[in-house]
C-alpha cells in the first residue's frame, strides 16, 4: 500500500463530512485498489454461508458451504435433516451445533412466513433497502450486519454493512460518532458514501482495519489517513506532539 509521507505539522481544516468520504474513498483506492462484485443472486446461499462464516476463516467456511450444499441438495433437506446430521456436514466450519440449530431456525421461520414457496427470496432484489432489511432482521440470529451483508454481496444491493472493523475505522476518522452504535452507523454511513461507492468503501476499510488501523496500537505512522483522522490528531495533541 502507498504510505502517507507527509510531517506531523499542522492539523488541516475540517473538511464536511461529505467531503471527508470522499477523500477517504480516494485514499483506499489509491492503496487497495478497486474489488471485484460480483453479485450470485441467491440469497439465501449469502445468508446460509454468512452464517457459517461466523468465527471461522473463509476457508473454512466455503468448506462447510459446499459440505452442506452437497450433503443436502435442497433447502427442504437441510430443514428437515436430523440436527446433528447437519452439524456433521458443516463441522469444517467450527461450532457446528450451534450454526445448525441457527440454520435450521432460520429455515423454519421462512417456512412459516410463506409455506408456498419459503426459500424464493426474489423479492428482496426490488423492495426498498431498508425494508429489505429490516426484514431480513426477524429472521432468527440475522442482525443488521448479516442482512447488510446479503443484500451487498448477494444481491448486490447498496447496502453498508458496518463490521467491527469499518465501525472502528470510522469511528476515529470522525465519520460518525464515538457513540454511535455499529447499527445506527449503518444509516449514517448510507447516507453519507454514495451507492456505487458502498462495496468498494466497505471492503477496503475492512482491509484498512486489518491491515494498519489496528483495534490496539493503530499504526498511523504508516496511515495514508492520517492528515483527515481526528483520533491520530487528539493524540498528537495528547501528547503534546503538535
Ligand atoms: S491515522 Fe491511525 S487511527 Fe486514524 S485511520 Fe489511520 S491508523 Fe487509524
Amino acid at each position: 500500500m502507498t504510505t502517507w509521507g507527509g510531517a506531523a505539522g499542522e492539523r488541516p481544516a475540517e473538511m464536511e463530512p461529505e467531503t471527508l468520504v470522499e477523500w477517504v474513498y480516494e485514499r483506499l483506492v489509491e492503496a487497495y485498489g478497486v474489488p471485484p462484485w460480483k453479485p450470485d443472486g441467491d440469497a439465501l446461499g449469502g445468508l446460509i454461508a454468512t452464517i457459517l462464516s461466523q468465527h471461522t476463516s473463509d476457508i473454512n467456511s466455503d468448506r462447510a458451504y459446499a459440505s452442506l450444499r452437497e450433503r443436502f441438495p435442497t433447502w427442504e433437506a437441510a430443514r428437515d435433516a436430523p440436527e446433528e446430521d447437519l452439524a456433521d456436514a458443516i463441522r469444517s466450519g467450527g461450532l457446528a451445533r450451534v450454526k445448525a440449530e441457527r440454520i435450521q431456525r432460520t429455515l423454519r421461520a421462512l417456512t412459516e412466513r410463506d409455506p408456498v414457496a419459503p426459500f424464493d427470496l426474489r423479492w428482496l432484489d426490488t423492495e426498498n433497502i431498508e425494508r429489505a432489511r429490516a426484514q431480513l432482521t426477524t429472521l432468527p440470529g440475522v442482525g443488521m450486519k448479516t442482512a447488510s451483508c446479503v443484500l451487498l454481496f448477494s444481491l448486490g444491493r447498496p447496502a453498508f454493512p458496518v463490521d467491527t472493523h469499518v465501525w472502528r475505522v470510522t469511528r476515529r476518522l470522525g465519520l460518525i460518532g464515538p457513540t454511535v452504535s455499529a447499527d445506527a452507523a449503518h444509516a449514517t454511513l448510507e447516507g453519507l458514501v454514495p451507492p456505487d461507492w458502498r462495496h468498494t468503501m466497505h471492503i477496503n476499510l475492512i482491509r484498512h482495519g486489518r491491515q494498519v488501523c489496528h483495534a490496539q496500537r493503530p499504526a498511523c505512522d504508516r496511515c495514508t489517513l492520517r492528515a483527515r483522522c481526528a483520533y491520530y490528531w487528539a493524540r498528537q495533541s495528547a501528547d503534546g506532539g503538535m
